[in-house]
């Protein structure tokens, strides 16, 4: 049967929790996820450390036990792929929602593999599948990524890092203790504050041994084969140059937004709109959920502060939704 109570685009860490909550209140779910479970955390970089310890990334009361300070991803896709057996959620990995169509109170959902029907929809699909492009030359290059996976990979090679948030400086300092030779280009005057406080020291320190190279106040403006520009306070600067990592970050799907009907305002930071009381957006039994409700902001809602949504959106949709006849 293809008929749910609430279906839930997304199976990262929020919809999954939408999923148990779903289940705590009686009804009827099913999720569906374009790629593999979890899939963003799957797309990290391979040795990354999360800046939440682990009982904040718990889901469904159930604890995430580490004997680390902080979880490293590959604990996490253990604990998330746990809870998914634990509740026994019904997740359908590897298939994407292509439209979402409201007809009188009924929502028709057409993905990759089928078309569904649900009472209420809730879009937790995130932040991490669109990079924000530099729009520069040289930026569609094999050597330029906007994702970073593993350091090996720039063994002695030149690595221009393009940002100076969490991601940049992760990369910046894995790929420096692999035998990249690491140029770090940085808009503003400094690392930025959001940096873990852990890792800001090894960061400072390495700039000030000169052992990662800095230019602050610039920007990378184009990019060949074997160099890159930069626009910086002394003038343009040509480095040679073997990969660059515009780790510049990401942003929800607008369009698939807009698409569903959900209205997006323009101009930044285009918060999808929803009311943050029950994360209603404008279409009736259509919800927001996780880090996708910022919009731009993505720094606004993480897993911390967002897995919250899942009971606020149940509260509200138990209230206004009837369920399913038995
Ligand atoms: P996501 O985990 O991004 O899940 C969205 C899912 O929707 C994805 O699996 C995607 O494949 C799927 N999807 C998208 N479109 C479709 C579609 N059309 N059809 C079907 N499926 C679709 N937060 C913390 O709280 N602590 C941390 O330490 C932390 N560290 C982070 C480190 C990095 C490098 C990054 C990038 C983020 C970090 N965050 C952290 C933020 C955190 O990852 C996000 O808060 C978390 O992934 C958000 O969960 P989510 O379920 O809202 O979105």
């Amino acid at each position: 049967d293809n008929f749910f109570d609430v279906l839930i685009i997304g199976a990262g860490p929020i919809g999954l929790a939408c999923g148990i909550e779903a289940q705590r209140y009686g009804r009827s779910h099913i999720i569906l996820e374009k790629g593999c479970l979890v899939n963003s955390l799957y797309h990290y970089p391979a040795n990354m450390t999360f800046f939440s310890s682990s009982e904040k990334l718990e889901i469904g009361d159930t604890p995430f036990v580490t004997t680390l300070p902080k979880p490293k991803r590959a604990e996490a896709l253990e604990y998330y792929r746990r809870i998914n057996d634990k509740f026994n959620l019904n997740t359908h990995l590897f298939e994407a929602v292509l439209s979402v169509r409201k007809e009188v109170d009924i929502f028709h959902v057409q993905s990759t593999k089928g078309l569904y029907q649900a009472k209420a929809v809730i879009v937790a699909t995130g932040f991490y599948d669109i990079p924000m492009m530099l729009n520069i030359p040289g930026e569609n290059l094999p050597k330029v990524s906007h994702y970073y996976d593993d350091p090996h990979y720039y063994a002695n090679q030149r690595v221009l890092v393009v940002g100076a948030s969490n991601s940049s400086v992760d990369a910046a300092l894995e790929t420096y203790r692999k035998g990249a030779k690491v140029t770090l280009v940085v808009r503003g005057k400094e690392i930025s504050p959001r940096v873990k406080y852990w890792v800001r020291p090894d960061i400072e320190n390495r700039i000030a041994f000169e052992e990662i190279d800095v230019f602050f106040d610039s920007c990378l403006t184009a990019i060949t084969q074997e160099t890159v520009i930069l626009s910086t306070p002394k003038g343009e600067v040509t480095l040679d140059n073997d990969f660059v990592l515009a780790l510049t970050g990401y942003q929800p799907n607008f369009d698939f937004l807009t698409a569903m009907g959900v209205h997006v305002p323009d101009e930044a930071p285009r918060i999808p709109e929803h009311d943050p009381q029950t994360m209603e957006t404008n279409i009736p039994g259509l919800y927001l959920a996780g880090v996708v409700c910022g919009g731009l902001n993505t720094h606004l809602w993480f897993i911390e502060n967002s897995r919250i949504h899942a009971e606020i959106i149940m509260a509200h949709l138990s209230a206004t939704v009837r369920p399913e006849a038995p």
